[in-house]
């Protein structure tokens, strides 16, 4: 068989250590792929598929992108969750003997991404590393490189409480070591989608030793190594950006499972997945990226320490109360770049002198920000202000050497100013000098030759010339000029004494744009060393900048400031933050809620569609709210401090991992049931929904005497098992509560308001009355449950059927509905449904198809509300 050419070998050799990334080789212009890597590259990218020659008797498949486009096309690949190597020509091929050597400079990968076109603003990017010990223990780390921030936790609770953690960061990839076990490298790839990578050798010492000194304990140095060797791997380089890992105990913040996070939808919904519609939604009145990002934070952390809620909440009161002040330290944090994100371009060194300047411009706030902290007569708005440190001699610093307006490139000189450097203003007084003497020259020429059209000019290839035109050639001395170039109307000439200007010139600039590089990189290392200072100046403004959002948003939405107590929770006239901001004209019903150790159980009954769950959502989001530390919406609350917060509201079917709705319903409840104390509040909603009415209804039953009888959680339980409201009766603390619906000539009318009680009868049927099933059908539902009601629960269902049998198959048999029978969209649904092989189908074809069915009895509800 034939040799590969050498140029060929180089790249086989450098793709071997890198068989799980896209290899870009660079051949002059372009990165070029080969192979497999080719292959897929043109499917995912879009691009052609070629061939080259590559010494063998079959071509080699190929495909290529420009070198000056391809951050588009990486970006493209690594949101895919795919790697990229990146492989340059690393010694001048001019000077090369045979192939010019190569090598791989950086690895992009999903959680590597620095570049900030490749970034959200204002959201982190998170790369994880875990790792598992024998003791059962796992350590997770997680470090945004963007922002140079790294947090660790110890997990001793099991690898379920492992995912939970995950699933809380917007983590794209997690570094393992390849001993993992199977299932948990799955279970990670699966039920958090994330690119997972290996790095099996950990070395503890070297540079980054400093970063691990505060870490107390043998295993969270070595997960926090194990992520730091893995970036040092991928990006080539060190970053000095890293700062030391912040150690997270999970007991200080209310814990909130990942089923519960997705379920109140904190910071994205579950239906669109996007910020719209979610908590962050309605509290993001950040006006920097910094803060948006803090804020996101913040909520996915609310805390438990009393104190520091308060602390918190005193600044939002201050700036409550402040309109005028809070709006002018808006408009201030508006001009403040992201300084997060510029450290870390610093520390990696791709930051631009535009970058700088934007630095500059952050940093010049700062007096201002403080100044008008200061004039708050505020404890802890004053306390704000002092931690505000103005670093003078960075500033001078930028000040004295940045141009304001410098160019993208620091390659190209218009960087430095004037003044900053005596060798540089000696070498720009020469270009300058040089400039003036030629504009003087021509003056000068025009004079002597009377030729009013004879001007200087300069181009690249001929450099500086005296141009005159032909028409004018015969007024020009014989001798003194030689003749350069010649256009269609003009000649253009040099002289010795020209030429020898044009030199110093020329020379003067290359040397000044060389030595702008220089200064610049010199400048950016020593502002490398104010990188700490920066990203603490980052922290404060981030803090202000959520705080005054709080206040903003409480204002705006006329939120209260809650008090904690110890036993009674009482909300008066509570609202759903979200749903009041998407409902028209101030429609949404408040209600109040009372819950405390006599009463700590809350039965709600009530029509589908009364407003259950949003009831029980909205005293969890109101809960959250106030323990991160801004206003509630309600006229008054007293809360409770929970540690966690469980919920089972909704259908969002754990689509991915392929579990059924049932089977999730359980798995929450009893990560509830195993983990809640005393002091957490569990949301129930319609539990038992997914199996039969018997099933489901003892499973509810049994779920809530345990919850009574063992945990003592503050717990909202709804249903529509009308039956279970005779738990009253037995559990000294459940109280039931209804969602009030009226009748209202033959239909129902849902208010919205909580009550006291049971509610009085079930709406199944009016609801689906409401939805427009056959008149026929509604009656003999009807028939139906008062057999049922009557009988006791012995009655089969063969019993009824044959009593009274309804067949609306029949055509003829079905008396005609005042407008139509069962019209077109009727007999679409039904033939549909019962078409349907359920027990052939996977979780997922199920959704789909009863999303599709759900449309078209939409449809017809509202075209029939139209008639
Ligand atoms: P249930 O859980 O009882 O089926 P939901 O809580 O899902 O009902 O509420 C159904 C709809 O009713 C909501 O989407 C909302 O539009 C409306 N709704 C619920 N509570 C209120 C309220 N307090 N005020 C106004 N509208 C409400």
């Amino acid at each position: 068989m034939a040799k590969y050419t050498p140029m060929m070998e180089q790249y086989l050799k450098i793709k071997a250590d890198h068989q799980d990334a896209f290899l870009f080789f660079r051949l002059g212009d372009f990165y070029e792929m080969f192979f497999e890597d080719a292959i897929k590259a043109s499917r995912e990218l879009e691009i052609v598929l070629t061939k080259r020659d590559g010494g063998q008797d079959e071509p080699i498949p190929m495909c290529g992108v420009p070198y000056h486009s391809a951050t588009n096309y990486i970006r493209t690949l690594v949101e895919k969750g795919y790697k990229v190597a990146i492989c340059e020509q690393v010694e001048d091929p001019k000077t090369a003997k045979g192939v010019v050597k190569r090598e791989v400079v950086q690895l992009i990968t999903p959680g590597t991404v620095m570049d900030s076109t490749m970034l959200n603003e204002r959201n982190n990017n998170f790369i994880a590393s875990l790792s598992h010990f024998k003791d059962g223990s796992f350590v997770v780390v997680y470090c945004d490189l963007s922002t140079g921030e790294s947090r660790v936790a110890h997990i001793t609770l099991g690898f379920d409480r492992v995912i939970h953690e995950l699933y809380n960061q917007p983590i794209k990839e997690i570094v393992i070591s390849s001993n993992l076990p199977e299932d948990l490298q799955r279970q990670l790839k699966d039920r958090l989608q994330v690119t997972l990578s290996y790095q099996d050798e950990v070395t503890f010492n070297g540079e980054y030793r400093d970063l691990c000194e505060n870490l107390n304990d043998e295993r969270l140095v070595k997960s926090f190594s194990r992520l730091l060797n893995y970036v040092q791997y991928t990006q080539k380089r060190s970053l000095d950006h890293l700062k030391q890992a912040e150690i997270i105990e999970l007991d200080q913040y209310l814990s909130l499972d990942m089923y519960s996070k997705r379920n109140l939808e904190l910071t994205e919904s579950i239906l669109r997945k996007g910020k719209h519609g979610s908590l962050l939604w309605v509290l993001d009145r950040t006006v920097t990226a910094m803060g948006s990002r803090l804020l996101k934070k913040w909520l996915e952390r609310p805390l438990l320490d009393k104190r520091v809620i308060e602390e918190r909440l005193s600044v939002v009161e201050g700036f409550f109360h402040a309109f005028l002040e809070r709006d002018s330290l808006r408009e201030s944090l508006k001009s403040v770049y992201d300084m997060e994100r510029l450290a870390g371009r610093i520390a990696f060194g791709n930051v631009n002198a535009k970058d700088l300047i934007q630095l500059k411009k952050s940093l010049k706030r700062l007096p201002d920000i403080k100044g008008l902290l200061n004039q708050f007569d505020h404890k802890q708005i004053n306390g704000l202000a002092s931690q505000i440190e103005y670093p003078e001699e960075l500033v001078n610093l930028l000040e004295t050497s940045i141009m304001e307006d410098p160019p993208m490139s620091i390659k190209e000189g218009s960087i430095i100013k004037d003044g900053y450097h005596e060798q540089l203003d000696q070498y720009r007084d020469a270009s300058r000098n040089g400039k003036r003497w030629i504009a003087e020259l021509e003056k000068k020429e025009k004079q002597e030759t009377n030729i009013k059209s004879l001007k200087i000019g300069y181009n690249r290839v001929f450099g500086y010339y005296i141009e005159v035109t032909k028409a004018n050639l015969h007024l020009l001395p014989e001798g003194k000029y030689e003749r350069k170039q010649t256009l269609t109307n003009a000649e253009r000439f040099i002289t010795p004494e020209l030429k020898e200007k044009e030199q110093l010139i020329l020379e003067a600039e290359e040397k000044s744009v060389d030595l702008e590089y220089v200064l610049f990189t010199e400048i950016r290392e020593k502002i490398k060393e104010q990188i700490p200072l920066i990203q603490y100046l980052a922290d404060v403004i981030s803090k202000i900048d959520v705080l005054q959002a709080f206040a903003t948003v409480s204002e705006a939405n006329n939120y209260k400031r809650p008090t904690f107590v110890e036993k009674k929770l009482q909300i008066k006239n509570g609202r759903h933050p979200v749903i009041e901001q998407v409902m028209e004209n101030d429609t949404f019903v408040p209600n109040d809620i009372v819950l405390d150790d006599e009463k700590s159980i809350l039965l709600i009954t009530g029509p589908n569609m009364s407003g259950k769950s949003t009831y029980m959502r909205q005293l969890a989001l109101i809960a959250i709210m106030g323990q991160i530390g801004c206003f509630v919406p309600c006229d008054e609350a007293e809360l409770i401090i929970f540690d966690q917060i469980f919920t089972r509201i909704g259908a969002a079917d754990d689509l991915v991992s392929g579990q059924s709705t049932f089977m999730v319903e359980m798995l929450e409840a009893n990560h509830a049931i195993e983990n809640a104390t005393e002091r957490s509040l569990i949301l129930l909603d319609e539990i038992g929904r997914g199996t039969s009415t018997y099933d489901g209804m003892a499973l509810a039953q049994a779920i809530v005497e345990y919850i009574h009888d063992h945990i003592h959680a503050k717990t909202l339980f709804s249903t529509h098992y009308h039956e279970l409201t005779a738990l009253e009766d037995n559990l000294p603390r459940l109280r039931n509560i209804h969602v009030r619906a009226e009748e209202y000539e033959g239909n129902v009318v849902f208010l919205h308001q909580i009550k006291d009680g049971a509610a009085d009868k079930s709406y199944g049927i009016h609801v689906a009355k409401l939805a427009n099933l056959p008149d026929k059908l509604i009656k003999r539902a009807s028939i139906i449950l008062n057999q049922l009601e009557n009988n006791d629960s012995q009655t089969s269902y063969t019993e009824v059927e044959e009593t009274n049998q309804l067949s609306f198959f029949v055509e003829e048999e079905v008396e005609p509905k005042k407008s139509k029978t069962i019209d077109k969209t009727d007999e679409l649904l039904i033939r549909q449904l019962t078409g349907l092989d359920l027990f052939d189908m996977t979780p997922l074809e199920a959704m789909n198809e009863l999303h599709q069915l759900q449309k078209l009895a939409k449809q017809k509800v509202k075209a029939s509300l139209q008639e």
